[in-house]
């Protein structure tokens, strides 16, 4: 079932959304060697706090911390630990804030220190990929258009785009209809309708696409070769796309 938004709903997600993009802002601040996942998802959870949101994804299907953190072959779910963050890896960090009854959903995979070229290129088209995702949302258009965009954009650089898992509907749930995956045909899919609140959240993999499951719930590529993660929470008005997260923050410490 999808649940369109008012006006007024969207601009309590907006509200939530800048309190999740400001929150990726310090993430990006406290990114370094040196630095743990357990010490991000820390700060992460006590500045949602202190801004009056609620960690989307604590307690989620009896998930325990405030972020995924998933590094290098990691693509998503990658629990927060004392792993220590070292020069050259990628770190994805997916977070959601829950406020005023609405969730907004938001990630970002950030070099840590000095990566390699071809790791970077992997970042800069991945996060291109959901900007050409964003840009077909648009009332009539359908969800296969956008995961067309995407898997066009990123196949195209000789990248893959992950199956498994998929963007969503974001509303009251976290997690809601329709599913946006990021591949598939142009006019197949949900229809897109005015009010309508997506995740889109392109995951590419450097080599090949197949992933699998670890037994604590994280992604990892086959091939084990690197992974990225790009999400933001968009809104689609009746006459344009509104993307109700932001890089704003982020691109204080982080700009490609
Ligand atoms: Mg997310
Ligand atoms: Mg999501």
């Amino acid at each position: 079932m999808i649940f369109v938004k008012s006006e007024e709903e969207i601009a309590l997600i907006k509200e939530g959304a800048e309190i999740l993009s400001k929150a990726h802002g310090q993430v990006a601040k406290a990114i370094k060697p040196g630095v743990t996942t357990q010490e991000l998802d820390e700060l992460t959870e006590t500045f949602i706090r202190d801004h009056g949101g609620v960690p989307s994804f604590k307690g989620y299907k009896k998930y325990p911390a405030t972020l995924c953190t998933s590094v290098n072959d990691y693509v998503v779910h990658g629990l927060p630990s004392s792993y220590v963050l070292q020069e050259g890896d990628i770190l994805s960090v997916d977070c959601g804030v829950h406020y005023k009854e609405f969730h907004s959903d938001a990630a970002f995979t950030y070099p840590v220190g000095t990566v390699s070229e071809e790791v970077m290129r992997l970042l800069k088209v991945t996060k291109r990929a959901l900007y050409c995702g964003i840009a077909e949302a648009k009332v009539g258009n359908r969800t296969g258009d956008i995961g067309h965009a995407v898997q066009y954009y990123v196949q195209s650089h000789g990248y893959s785009v992950v199956r498994e898992l998929v963007g969503h509907g974001v509303g009251k749930k976290l997690h809601e209809d329709p599913q946006v995956p990021n591949y598939g045909k142009p006019g197949h899919g949900a229809k897109l309708q005015k009010g309508m609140v997506l995740a889109i959240e392109p995951m590419v993999n450097l080599g090949k696409k197949q992933v699998v499951q670890e037994k604590g719930g994280q992604f990892r590529t086959l091939d084990g070769k690197a992974s990225a993660h790009f999400e933001h929470t968009v809104a689609v008005l009746a006459k344009k796309v509104e993307i109700l997260t932001t890089y704003k923050y982020v691109e204080e410490t982080f700009q490609f």
